[in-house]
Order: C-alpha cells, then sequence, then structure tokens
C-alpha cells in the first residue's frame, strides 16, 4: 500500500472574524500529483502554508497536520518534529524566493543547508560532492549551462526551475508549490508543469500544486482538490471535474481572473 505523505484532520483556521479554513480533511499517498484549486480567497495558500509549519491552525480547534509521517502542528501549537518535516519538504513561491545576487549554482546549493542540523552561514564551503550535485539537480531541469551566471540574469521561468533544483537539492519527498506558474507566460508555464510533472513520476516525490487554471489542473495533475471559501468542495479525478461543478466552484467569476 501506499505510504500517507500528508494527512491533514479538521483543520480550521481563522483570520479574526474571517473563517479561511473549515474542517478541511487531505490526504496524499506517496507518488501523487494534487492539483489545489478555488477561486482568489478560497484558502488555497493558507492551506498550503499550515503543511510547512507557516501558519498554526485555530488554538481551540482539533485540527491535526502530518507530512511523512511527521508530527507538523496539533490542537492549534507547533509540534517539535515541523522542522524535521519541513528539511524534506520543497517549498514554491510565485515569486520564486531566489537570492538573485548569487548565482544559480549557489542558489541551489542553498537547498543542502536544510539538510544539516545547524544552519550554517551562506557563505559555508560546500564540498566538491555538493557541488555536483546542485550540477546535476541543474541539469535535471535543463539549467546546467546557466550555473555560474547570476540569478537575476534569467527569465521567471528559468528561476522557477532553479527553484525546482534547489527543492531536488534538498532532496525534498514532497514539493509544496504555491501558484508556481502564475507570473509565467505559457511557454514557461508549460515547461515548469512538464519538470514538476516528471519529478513526480521518476522520482516519485509527491507534488502538491495550486493553480489559477483548471486546464494546467486537468493536463499535468490527476488528481483535484478544490477549495471554496475555505471548505473542501471536491476531491476527486480531475477529469471528472465537470463543468457544473467549475461554475459551481467559480460562481460567474472567470477562473483565469480568480
Ligand atoms: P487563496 O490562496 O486561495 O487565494 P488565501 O489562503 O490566501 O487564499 O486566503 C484565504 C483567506 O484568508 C482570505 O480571505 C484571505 O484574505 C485570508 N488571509 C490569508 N492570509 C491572511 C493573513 N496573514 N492575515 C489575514 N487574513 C489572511
Ligand atoms: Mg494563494
Amino acid at each position: 500500500m501506499s505510504q500517507q505523505v500528508i494527512s491533514v484532520q479538521q483543520l480550521n483556521k481563522h483570520f479574526a472574524n474571517n473563517h479561511a479554513l473549515k474542517n478541511v480533511e487531505l490526504s496524499v499517498t506517496q507518488g501523487e500529483m494534487v492539483a489545489l484549486l478555488g477561486p482568489s480567497g478560497s484558502g488555497k495558500s493558507t492551506l498550503l502554508r499550515h503543511l510547512n509549519g507557516l501558519v498554526c491552525s485555530d488554538k481551540s480547534a482539533k485540527g491535526y497536520v502530518e507530512v511523512l509521517g511527521i508530527p507538523v502542528q496539533k490542537n492549534g501549537k507547533y509540534c517539535a518534529s515541523v522542522r524535521q518535516s519541513r528539511s524534506q519538504t520543497g517549498y514554491i513561491f510565485q515569486q520564486f524566493n531566489l537570492v538573485t545576487r548569487l548565482s544559480v549554482l549557489h542558489n541551489v546549493l542553498i537547498g543542502a543547508l536544510s539538510r544539516t542540523p545547524s544552519w550554517r552561514s551562506l557563505s559555508a564551503r560546500f564540498s566538491l560532492s555538493q557541488k555536483r550535485q546542485a550540477l546535476a539537480a541543474l541539469k535535471r531541469v535543463g539549467l546546467e549551462q546557466f550555473a555560474l551566471q547570476r540569478v537575476s540574469t534569467l527569465s521567471g521561468g528559468q528561476q522557477q526551475r532553479v527553484a525546482i533544483a534547489r527543492a531536488l537539492m534538498q532532496q525534498a519527498k514532497i514539493i509544496l508549490a504555491d501558484e508556481p506558474i502564475a507570473s509565467l507566460d505559457p511557454e514557461s508555464s508549460r515547461i515548469v508543469m512538464e519538470i514538476l510533472r516528471d519529478i513526480n513520476q521518476q522520482e516519485g516525490i509527491a507534488v502538491v500544486v495550486t493553480l489559477h487554471q483548471v486546464d494546467y489542473a486537468k493536463r499535468y495533475c490527476p488528481r483535484v482538490v478544490a477549495l471554496k471559501q475555505g471548505e473542501v468542495f471536491y476531491d476527486g479525478p480531475s477529469e471528472q471535474l465537470g463543468d457544473n461543478s467549475l461554475a459551481a466552484l467559480y460562481g460567474s467569476q472567470s477562473e483565469q481572473d480568480s
């Protein structure tokens, strides 16, 4: 049986009077690629952030989050083991979150830092074998020829691929990507989604990716979890998410503007 890599139970989150997540339940098994859909403000980013211990659920609730079998948070409190799961979780942001003044290679090497017990300074010397690993990760995303260039000289799509290489360097067992293609043109979006799918299929890394566009979700992700006003509205095969459900999910709002 496939191993469960994400388990979310009764997750509730309020921001003041705004009930942003309502009794969310989510279970993801190893090797899955899941699209997280829903209109703007439906709670997608908040849910992802809970999975990486960047946000904690309501204190009064019975919420529980476990990633890679490691407790992340329980009853509104972070678990001591959150660092352990975070170190094995690659997090990819819409705005890449790279250190643009550093080289591409250095940015990938940063992925190795979270595997060490303490956070070493960025000036730490990396071993030859780590540099080889970083180059291999860059090759994986098709950017080895840019290794010594500054990140700031790359296009958005290329920068997102560096972020993916960093997650590979981290030896992440799971990748959480929050709107990774929202700032990219269609061609770069396709390349980034194909790389995520290849990593998912070849390395068996579970991927949870929030997306604006339903068509990308359907093309690349076998499973969709859709949130509506903080509640799980749909959880199932992407091909079975029909036009009626989509209309109910997005209302009159165009999915592209959401
Ligand atoms: P999505 O990613 O689906 O667009 P979010 O998870 O960003 O939605 O937001 C869900 C709801 O929570 C929204 O109503 C948003 O305004 C609110 N929210 C998110 N983060 C914060 C925050 N740090 N402080 C206050 N409200 C927040
Ligand atoms: Mg969001």
